[in-house]
Formats: structure tokens, C-alpha cells, sequence
């Protein structure tokens, strides 16, 4: 059933006013609301090697340029990890080799020039492809830990200088910005200095006594670099076009981009690549600054310290069945309600908003935004910009009958997991289908506007549902449980007008 779900056929409506498959939200328990991914912050937590989990301070990972110094990817089949694989070789025996032989047994004296020993030497070999860095010419290392050969790069040495240039700008501007913030807040300052008897602050004593090293101080900006041009091109071989040409040998356009530095066209130039670093993030609300998601900081751990995802809060809704829909003929839809949460939870189907109630809801989280960031202006954690909110872009081209009366999900018991009995509870309305244990299924009827064949049917429906905060494990506290009414507005794509002139 989760190909429905991929498929985005129910979307949920995000307060910004996005449609977001379920799965992709997340359910901010302190302003009760939906976010999708745009209403959140998302922060880097921590730099991580999926390949040996090491853990890597950002700072690090910054000057490793994001790469781990030890793994690497294949570069041919670019989905596989590089192995180190040991191999021995008969290589005659050293001199040094021999004089420490000397030291440590009396045997080595038959030891004689043109000796040979055998010795481990390692080579990087992918498993999946076969390939190894004995292909490109790479010699062999003594040891596995050993630094592998870096490859060069032609434009290096233009990269970094004009990386450098744009550090300089960037830090210039940034001083350019803080200057003038520093002009402006002391002439808004209304208040008298009083650190001087005289009346002057330190600052103007400065100034009378030529110190100001603020005003002195002209800010260069960097010396532009000068843009690369080529006096020259190399002309193109006469037999280019001609010449005969091996598919083996050439790279894929893949193989090329998984280098971007080199992207060379030949395999013979496929060395291996460091394995780029993954990271962990946490995600904020936009509105109220806490934690949506937040990850286990131990790279090995799968774990999160903090997961508000939506599906663990909101109820879920699926299409189960839909009979073939015609323009003004009523069809029914069976849809399956789960109640993800460990309390039980009342649902009322309602209408949609009209767009004049719509534009009220955005008016009004609006002014509700304005006046948190006003109270909150002391705090540290100041909200910041949120996306704007929107109406939906969706319209329903059904309508939907709405069911008489509300009715209620059992909460969720992982031990009723794996009944497979289905309970009917004879107190149930007549549209209620079946529900086993935290899950219900539900038919409505639905009329589809006057639409072509082939054209969607979307229809839309308000979920009003009671949501309790999570108790807590104390005692005493679970009395303080507190149970909210919530919104969420579900749209649903049901399927297609079938033609039915050939039924
Ligand atoms: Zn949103
Ligand atoms: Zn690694
Ligand atoms: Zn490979
Ligand atoms: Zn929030």
C-alpha cells in the first residue's frame, strides 16, 4: 500500500499553504502545527564518513575540502568503496634491511647481496567493478594507511587564487558592514556618556588626540585578479574525425562529473577519488525555534534525540478503494485512518475553507508571527524569516459528502499489532466500514464536477482531530495531559474520469 503513498495521492497541506505527502512533514509539538521543510531551519550538526564513521569537526572538514582522507570511491563504477588489497612480492633485499638483520641474529651473514624477500604491498581494487589503482599506473604502497598519491590538478593554483580573492572581498565587505553599524549606533546613542568628567566619551578624546584608528584607517579592497584567458588553443588533430575510436577507453559523462576538477577523458586517467563526507542535521521550526528533528550526535547511532515527524502525530489517511467516476455521478471512496499517537483521537470530517476564510487564516498567522517576534526580540533566538504564506494552489473538482457525525480512533497498541480480528462496534454511524485496532476505514460518497474523461478528481476535506500532548513518565505530571483540537487539511486524488460511454 505504500506505492499510494509515493505517489503522492494524499497530500496534506502545510500551514505555509504547500501540499506535502505526509511522510515529507514534520509536526512542530510547541506551535501545534504542520512544517514542511521550507518552514524549518536546517542546520549541520555534525561531518561524518559513512564509509569508516569517522566523526569530523567542522572545522576539519572544512579545510579536508568536505573529503575523507581515507576511504575512497571507485571512479569507474562510482558506487562502490575502493578496498585495500595486500599482495606479496620478491624484492631483493636492502642494504639497510641487512645491516638490521645484523643487529638482531647472528644468521644474516649468509644473507648475501641478491637475497630475495618476500614483502606485503597493497593496492586499492574495487569489488564491484574489478577495477585498481594498479590500472592507472599508481605503484604499489607499503602499507594500507599509507597517504595514496595525490592527484594533480592543472587549475589548482587558478582555483585557489581565486578562491583567496573572494575570502579577501567577502571579509572586506564584512568590515565595510561593521564600520557602518558601529557610525550609526553611536550617533542614534541619546544618552550622555558619562565616563568622563568633562563630558567627552572616550572615542572623541580619541579623536581630539589623533588616535582614531576607525577613521584613519582606509579599507582596501583586494586587487582584483585578472580574468584567465587562453592566448592560445590547441588545434584539433586532423584525424579527429577519422580516427577510429574505442568505446572501452573513453569515460562516461558520470565518470567525468564524479571528478569535476579533472574530467578527463580517458580511463587511464580514472584515479581514485576521496569519499566525500556525509553530515547530520537537525531541524528547527521556523516559528518557535525548537527542535523538530534532531540526530544522535555519535555517527554510529541511527538514533534521534529528538523526532516530530508528522506521521507519528497526525493522522494518517489512504485510499483503499474508489469505484469508477463519472462527471455528476456519485462514486464512493473508502479511505483507512490511522491514529499514530497513544491516545485515542476524535475526528470530525469538515469543508474546506473558501478562499475568504483562507485569506483570513494567512492574515492572521501573520499578525500572530508579528507579535512573537516582538516579544521575543531580547531573547537570543529570535524567529526568523518564515515563508510566506500562501492559499493552496490545489482545488477540488469533486464534492465531497460530508459524513453526519465525528467518530473515534482507538490509540495506537503495538500489541494489537498482529490481531487480525476485525472489531465492529455497533455504536459506530453507518459509514464507518470497518476498524481494527488503531485504524478505521471510512466511505464517503463523491461527486465529480462536470469533467472531462481522463481529467483528475481531487477532492479536499478538513480533518478536525483532538491531539494530547505527550504524557509525561511521572505520575503526577500525566494529569496535566493536555488535549488540543487541531486542523489538517487533506487533499486527495482519487483518480481519473473513466469514459464511460463504452461501459
Ligand atoms: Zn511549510
Ligand atoms: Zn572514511
Ligand atoms: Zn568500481
Ligand atoms: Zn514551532
Amino acid at each position: 500500500m505504500d506505492f499510494l503513498i509515493s505517489q503522492n495521492y494524499v497530500n496534506y497541506v502545510c500551514q505555509c499553504g504547500l501540499l506535502k505527502p505526509l511522510t515529507n512533514l514534520y509536526f512542530c509539538r510547541h506551535c501545534l502545527n504542520l512544517r514542511c521543510s521550507f518552514c524549518c531551519h536546517h542546520e549541520v550538526d555534525s561531518h561524518f564518513c559513512r564509509n569508516c564513521l569517522e566523526n569530523i569537526p567542522s572545522s576539519e572538514a572544512k579545510l579536508r575540502k568536505n573529503k575523507c582522507n581515507s576511504c575512497f570511491d571507485c571512479p569507474s563504477c562510482s558506487f562502490s568503496v575502493l578496498s585495500a588489497r595486500a599482495t606479496t612480492i620478491q624484492v631483493p633485499m636492502t642494504v639497510k634491511e641487512k645491516q638490521e638483520g645484523e643487529e638482531s641474529s647472528t644468521t644474516t651473514s649468509e644473507a648475501s647481496s641478491g637475497k630475495m624477500v618476500a614483502k606485503k604491498m597493497y593496492y586499492l581494487a574495487c569489488l564491484a567493478c574489478r577495477y585498481s589503482s594498479r590500472d592507472v599506473g599508481i605503484s604499489d604502497q607499503a602499507s594500507q594507511n599509507f597517504c595514496w598519491p595525490e592527484q594533480e590538478y592543472m587549475h589548482a593554483n587558478r582555483f585557489n587564487t581565486i578562491l583567496n580573492y573572494y575570502q579577501a572581498l567577502v571579509l572586506h565587505d564584512k568590515q565595510v558592514k561593521q564600520d557602518e553599524k558601529r557610525r550609526k549606533t553611536t550617533n542614534k546613542s541619546k544618552f550622555q556618556s558619562m565616563t568622563d568628567r568633562t563630558g567627552l566619551n572616550v572615542s572623541a578624546i580619541r579623536r581630539q588626540m589623533g588616535f582614531d584608528k576607525t577613521v584613519s584607517k582606509p579599507k582596501n579592497k583586494p586587487a582584483s585578479i585578472l580574468p584567465s584567458m587562453t592566448e592560445e588553443v590547441e588545434e584539433l588533430s586532423e584525424d579527429i574525425f577519422t580516427k577510429p575510436i574505442n568505446l572501452k577507453n573513453i569515460t562516461t559523462i558520470e565518470q567525468r562529473f564524479t571528478q569535476p576538477a579533472n574530467q578527463p577523458e580517458s580511463v587511464k586517467h580514472l584515479y581514485p577519488q576521496h569519499k566525500n563526507l556525509s553530515i547530520k542535521r537537525s531541524i528547527r521550526c521556523r516559528h518557535c525555534e525548537h527542535n523538530v528533528i534532531k540526530p544522535e550526535y555519535n555517527p554510529t547511532s541511527i538514533k534521534y534525540r529528538i523526532q516530530q515527524f508528522a506521521s507519528s502525530h497526525v493522522p494518517e489517511v489512504r485510499i483503499i478503494k474508489c469505484y469508477p467516476l463519472m462527471p455528476n455521478k456519485s462514486a464512493f471512496i473508502t479511505l483507512k485512518l490511522t491514529n499514530p499517537t497513544m491516545n485515542d483521537m476524535t475526528i470530525t470530517i469538515m469543508e474546506l475553507p473558501t478562499d475568504d476564510e483562507e485569506v483570513m487564516m494567512i492574515d492572521e498567522m501573520k499578525k500572530n508571527f508579528e507579535s512573537l517576534t516582538v516579544s521575543s526580540k531580547s531573547s537570543l533566538m529570535r524567529p526568523s524569516l518564515i515563508e510566506d504564506p500562501r492559499i493552496v494552489s490545489c482545488k477540488p473538482t469533486a464534492k465531497l459528502e460530508l459524513p453526519d457525525s465525528s467518530f473515534v480512533i482507538n490509540q495506537r497498541d503495538d500489541s494489537a499489532e498482529f490481531d487480525d480480528e476485525i472489531q465492529t462496534d455497533k455504536k459506530d454511524p453507518k459509514f464507518v466500514i470497518w476498524r481494527k485496532a488503531n485504524k478505521i476505514a471510512i466511505e464517503l460518497s463523491i461527486t465529480p464536477n462536470d469533467l472531462k474523461v481522463n481529467d483528475e478528481v481531487i477532492v479536499g476535506f478538513t480533518m478536525h482531530y483532538t491531539y494530547s500532548t505527550v504524557p509525561s513518565t511521572t505520575a503526577e505530571k500525566k494529569d496535566s495531559q493536555q488535549r488540543h483540537a487541531l486542523n489538517a487539511r487533506v487533499y486527495l486524488n482519487v483518480g481519473n474520469i473513466v469514459d464511460y460511454s463504452t461501459k
